[in-house]
């Protein structure tokens, strides 16, 4: 099949032109830097295309610097949008160092097409190289689910990388059958194609990872106390599953401590709600320094916190709970300008608990008896209580 090259360059332009505009109106235009680095991808591969289609064969030198400018930015900017989406990506500097290549190469090298050819060709097959290089890289950060995006992106690539590859020894090797983008050899014609549908599937990547990374925010928020940041009711009782599953399997002691702040509905009727607020953030961040960092903190609702302490027994939890007061005694004061007391109680995981729940309760009688003992202080489950003296 021989197609006219320049309808092929042409339907490619449209092709673009149809991806540019719909990504944008699909995911809106502001709001999302990310996905704007990615829209320009395409455009910048669309500006390429049209310069091709605009100026005709053969392209004057500015006309090869803007397009072959526009083609590597293309890619340098899908590597700065994966970035955004996926944590730093190795070769991000290199790229940008790259794309500024493309002027001096046009430039320096027009006395030796030879050097030329294969130069620009290689350089076009490093750039998308470090794409598919950015998105297979590990990504710690990054959602399981990115996986089936990132290899969207990816595939398509590697047979332009090695056209890009091909077109570069034959620039080499025999320059006079240089397969050239404006020409009608099968090489190039492939290369046309294969660039079209990579832009399809990177659009489609594109929209992907943005859906990705919304609902990576809902689960976020789903399981965030947007006050503290902690962990909320939901998301503790999910990760104390999961403690209380490793704590019967190793056969380790697991504690649960609970506090809730003294007469905290005074504090917020004299100094206000907003410095309630921060009185909560207070003791949160507090709360958060110091247990260690495999324990999970949780506001549970209002002015109560919840901890879970993985391998801990009752003097740890005594220690977490002295710690807390001493750092509490000396910040309230300095941050709030005002001092902040709270009530605990604390249980351990027992041989027929079947949730955290069933802790909780018992740790619960705890801060009650703290409560009705006089506040300001800790206790623990009815039957961790030392005995009363005869
Ligand atoms: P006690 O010592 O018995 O615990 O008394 P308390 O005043 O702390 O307890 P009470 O349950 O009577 O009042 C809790 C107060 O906490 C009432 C409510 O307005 C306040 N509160 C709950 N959530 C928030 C919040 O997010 N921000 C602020 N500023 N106040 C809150
Ligand atoms: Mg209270
Ligand atoms: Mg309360």
């Amino acid at each position: 099949m021989n197609l006219e090259p320049r309808t092929l360059t042409v339907l490619l332009s449209l092709q673009l032109l149809t991806l540019g505009l719909a990504l944008p109106l699909l995911t809106g235009l502001r709001g999302n830097a990310t996905m704007r680095w990615a829209q320009g991808s395409l455009w910048a591969q669309l500006g390429t295309w049209a310069v091709v289609v605009l100026v005709g064969h053969p392209l004057p030198l500015p006309a090869l610097i803007l397009g072959y400018g526009l083609g590597g930015l293309s890619f340098v900017l899908a590597l700065r949008a994966l970035q955004g989406w996926l944590g730093p990506r190795p070769g991000m500097k290199w790229a940008w160092a790259l794309w500024l290549l493309a002027a001096p190469l046009l430039v320096l090298g027009q006395p030796y097409p030879k050097l030329q050819q294969a130069g620009l060709n290689l350089w076009l097959a490093l750039l998308q190289g470090l794409v598919v290089l950015g998105a297979w890289a590990p990504a710690p950060k990054a959602h399981e689910s990115s996986r089936r995006w990132r290899t969207l992106l990816a595939l398509p690539l590697l047979p332009l990388m090695g056209l890009s590859l091909w077109r570069a020894f034959i620039g080499w090797t025999d320059p006079v059958a240089y397969p050239a983008l404006t020409g009608s050899h099968p090489v190039a014609q492939a290369y046309l194609v294969l660039s079209g549908l990579a832009a399809s599937f990177a659009a489609l990547a594109f929209m992907s990872a943005w859906r990705g990374e919304a609902e990576g925010r809902l689960r976020h928020q789903a399981k965030t106390d947007s006050l503290t940041q902690l962990s909320n009711r939901r998301a503790f009782q999910q990760r104390g599953a999961e403690m209380l599953a490793v704590a019967r399997r190793h056969r380790e002691p697991l504690a649960l401590y609970l506090l809730d702040v003294d007469h905290f509905k005074q504090i917020n009727d004299i100094h206000g709600h907003i410095s309630g607020d921060e009185a909560l953030g207070l003791l949160a961040r507090l709360l958060k320094q110091v247990v260690r960092p495999g324990d999970c903190v949780a506001r549970l609702g209002g002015e109560e916190f919840a901890v879970l302490l993985a391998r801990t027994e009752g003097q740890g939890v005594e220690a977490v709970d002295a710690r807390l007061r001493t750092a509490l005694g000396v910040e309230a004061e300095r941050e709030l300008g005002f001092a902040l007391d709270f009530s605990a109680g604390w249980a351990l995981l027992r041989h027929g608990d079947r949730s955290v729940e069933d802790i909780l309760r018992r740790a619960d009688v705890g801060l009650y008896a703290a409560k009705n003992g006089g506040r300001g202080r800790l206790c623990a489950e009815p039957s961790l209580m030392p005995a009363p003296a005869p």
